[in-house]
């Protein structure tokens, strides 16, 4: 028998053996501020709604392979038809179809660094290159020139997570549509955070008029359901019935489907947390600039701060029970911590936590 697996004929591919994995590390902490994850739950009455529907449902069937009355809805919101929606177990899902879809060797992918990790691990895997757009260092913006430059050249497809994860940075869509005008290659804009973002950056408005624009979305952020696993891809219908291909069939079960179309009846509730959020995110910040340390403002669920000493700050707070995210290894980002917006209690144990630390220092 083999025993050890380098005998083994796998055909895995170098582009995966040469990707790092994704993996994070689990504490249990009463306080964490570690994943962007809302501290703030779908009401319980609607809770209670989908699991009624849910029981009534037949679990032993598959879910709707087409679920119309869903994409409909959602389609309605960007002016694109069902065909133009594509719906996922999470957003990340329907990234990976894109990827599939369009990289490969010879294609070049530019991402603004630093980003979300998992969009260059996806574009290797298939094959892709990454074309690296660093942003502004000292601001931690967007490049706009380098953008311009990259889509007037037209070569590379742009991903652009808008706004940014793990700084915060956003471009109005304004730039977003000059931006898809001046290439022929795709625009996809990863919007998972842009809730929170101010009302000029949601690129929703674009998608009738630029045809080269792939918009994602998710239920994980904003709406708090990160447990649930629901996002979708809107784009031109032609675009979507290719990438679509490439979808597993029922991937959104009975409870995905369920949830959302509670978010879809009945979304009131949305606003004033995601106000609530918005606010604190400015207390935050506020008072982790008044404690010294540099604030990177930005328009998302979380704010980047910039320490003298990270280590003693990510150790303090977690010895107060608080778990942020240590971004230091990423570019640009030395020193850095990530630091997602909770609950005001929880946003207060870390104004003081963080206080204490730096008292100390
Ligand atoms: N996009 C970005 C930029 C994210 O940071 C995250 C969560 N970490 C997601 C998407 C979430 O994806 P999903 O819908 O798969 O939960």
């Amino acid at each position: 028998m083999i025993q050890n697996t380098n005998e083994l004929k796998l055909n895995i591919r170098e582009s995966v053996r040469s990707l790092g994995t994704y993996t994070l590390r689990r504490r249990e902490v009463p306080i964490k501020l570690n994943q962007n994850e809302s501290p703030l739950e779908l009401p319980a009455a609607l809770k209670g709604e989908v699991l009624r529907r849910v029981e009534g449902m037949a679990w032993n069937r598959y879910p709707d392979f087409h679920p119309e009355d869903v994409l409909a809805a959602l389609g309605a919101q960007h002016g694109l038809p069902p065909e133009g929606v594509l719906i996922g177990n999470g957003s990340n899902e329907l990234l990976q179809a894109i990827f599939q879809a369009i990289a490969g060797p010879g294609v070049r992918v530019a991402l603004p660094v630093p980003t979300f990790t998992l969009y260059a691990s996806m574009v290797r895997a298939n094959g892709a290159a990454v074309e690296e757009v660093p942003l502004e260092a000292a601001t931690l913006g967007y490049d706009v020139a380098a953008l311009e430059r990259i889509a007037a050249q037209g070569e590379a497809h742009l991903l652009i997570c808008n706004p940014n994860n793990p700084t915060g940075a956003a471009l109005p869509a304004s730039q977003i549509e000059a931006l898809a005008q001046a290439t022929p290659r795709l625009v996809i804009v990863d919007e998972a955070y842009v809730h929170f973002a101010s009302a000029e950056v949601s690129s929703e408005g674009l998608l009738g008029r630029c045809p080269n624009v792939i918009l994602l979305r998710t239920l994980s952020k904003a709406l708090g359901l990160a447990g649930v696993r629901f996002g979708y891809a809107a784009g031109h219908p032609a675009i979507m019935e290719e990438i679509g291909k490439l979808k597993l069939p029922y991937n959104v079960g009975h409870f995905g489907l369920e949830v959302v179309r509670a978010t879809l009846r009945e979304s009131s509730w949305l606003a004033p947390q995601v106000a609530l959020l918005k606010a604190e995110r400015g207390r935050v910040e506020a008072g982790l600039r008044a404690l010294g340390l540099e604030v990177f403002s930005g328009q998302a669920n979380f704010t980047l701060v910039r320490c003298r000493d990270h280590v003693a700050l990510f150790e303090g707070l977690l010895e107060a029970g608080i778990l942020v995210r240590d971004v230091s290894h990423y570019p640009l980002l030395a020193r850095c911590l990530r630091i997602t917006v909770g609950t005001p209690a929880e946003n207060d144990a870390v104004l003081a936590g963080a206080a204490r630390v730096l008292g100390g220092m």
